[in-house]
């Protein structure tokens, strides 16, 4: 992986900033994996994907993650300060088998874990229950139920549940849960934490900073926005501050 140079930044911002979650997360991959096609990002789990993010973020601002989160019980803002090390739940994803089991007393289903294009594709408009059921029929391969085969759209809905919850453990890193408490009302409670959102937020930020440094130095100095990107951002500093 490797990290955003300036201008690989302000191009991923521009393309991506109406794109959906799912969009924004495959492009800032794919500007920062070479190694790895569209379609091989496409297909990388959930946990996988965000594995990779958390790397992103720690190459491009450092081990730590700050925020604001809304207290749910008064409404206090309040920050929060972790580190990349405790998000981290599973230490190798990519070593996780492609293939999963659950099995009960009757029955027995084998299926792979949910990706990219499996979201994208229950996405938008349908209620949770039906992307759900959507979401099964994609990823289980295999489903017998006393060693009868069944089709996955007759799972009933407890077996869905039950699906969904081996799914989570397989893939602890898709769902990672902030302990929170607020100072002000002593409320405790869990955030999904969305590495997707808090990562583009952290990209907008960054890049309209640097749009703001182009044009104060491309006022002062007469430079192409092409040169002053391409500049070290040591280098650019030095100059603001001479120009500032
Ligand atoms: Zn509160």
């Amino acid at each position: 992986m490797r990290s955003l140079s300036a201008y690989d930044l302000l191009r991923v911002w521009e393309v991506g900033e109406d794109w959906h979650p799912l969009d924004k997360a495959l492009t800032l991959l794919a500007a920062t994996c070479p190694e790895l096609t569209r379609d091989e990002l496409a297909a990388l789990s959930i946990g996988q994907r965000d594995a990779r993010l958390l790397t992103l973020h720690e190459q491009t601002s450092g081990p730590r993650l700050n925020g604001f989160v809304e207290c749910p019980r008064c409404a206090e803002r309040l920050e929060f300060d972790v580190s990349v090390a405790d998000l981290r739940v599973a230490a190798e994803p990519d070593a996780r088998e492609e293939v999963q089991e659950l099995v009960t007393d009757d029955l027995a289903l084998r299926f792979r874990l949910p990706n990219s294009r499996d979201l994208a594709a229950v996405a938008g408009g349908r209620d949770p229950a039906t992307a759900r059921g959507l979401l099964v029929q994609r990823c289980v391969l295999q489903a017998s139920r006393d060693g009868v085969p069944v089709a996955a759209s007759e799972l009933s809905a407890d077996e869905i549940a039950e699906l969904a919850q081996r799914m989570s453990e397989c893939d602890p890193q898709a769902e990672v849960l902030l302990d929170l408490r607020c100072p002000s009302c002593d409320q405790a409670w869990q955030a999904l934490f969305d590495i997707v959102t808090f990562l583009w937020a952290e990209l907008a930020a960054q890049a309209k900073r640097l749009l703001r440094e182009v044009h104060t130095l491309a006022r002062a100095y007469g430079w192409h926005e092409s040169e002053i990107l391409s500049m070290s951002a040591r280098r650019r500093q030095f100059y603001l501050e001479m120009a500032t």
